[in-house]
């Protein structure tokens, strides 16, 4: 007579042991599921901190507290924010792009300025109630860096004011300062 069964049998057991030992550790009502699920937790926590030393490596430190941390550079003293070169504006995490120049005004406020995205996927909005206010952060639409924030008292006909950090943007296009 084949062994097989017992084989299988026994095997099963052990899983569903093993499977509720770590369910009762871990408080969760899956017995078996739960052991992979602390398992792809732990790897995705491990995956995050690689990341977080990559973006280290690759931003200034500026850039990574503004798009990663979400600080917001001192007005007046970003690189763009009197800066008027013909081109594009990308991410520079992702390299997305954001905004062009055709769209860039000077609203006076300290941080460059954008009356429009790029395009309608360039970037994302997302309501913001830190510092005791209700504002419209501006996110990347391709991997969420925090770029700054959306005001609606910007010029016609969209209205609208993209405050944007200048740590959050790359210039690629013609730079009128370059020799
Ligand atoms: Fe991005």
């Amino acid at each position: 007579m084949t062994k097989w069964p017992l084989i299988i049998g026994a095997g099963f057991a052990a899983v569903v042991v093993i499977g509720t030992a770590a369910q009762i550790r871990s408080g969760t009502t899956c017995p078996i599921l739960c052991m992979f699920k602390e398992k792809s937790a732990g790897q995705m926590t491990e995956n995050t901190k690689n990341e977080n030393e990559e973006l280290k490596k690759k931003l200034t430190p500026l850039q990574y507290r503004v798009t990663q941390l979400k600080e917001t550079e001192t007005p007046f003293t970003g690189k763009y924010y009197k800066f008027n070169g013909k081109g594009e504006y990308v991410c520079p995490v992702c390299g997305n792009v954001l905004f062009t120049s055709d769209a860039k005004f000077d609203s006076g406020c300290g941080w460059p300025s954008f009356s429009s995205p790029a395009d309608i996927n360039s970037v994302r909005e997302q309501t913001d109630t830190s510092r005791s206010m209700i504002r419209t952060e501006v996110i990347c639409g391709k991997c969420g860096a925090h770029l700054g924030h959306v005001f609606d008292d910007g010029p016609q006909p969209t209205g609208l004011r993209y405050c944007i950090n200048s740590a959050a943007l790359d210039f690629a296009g013609q730079d009128p300062n370059a020799k």
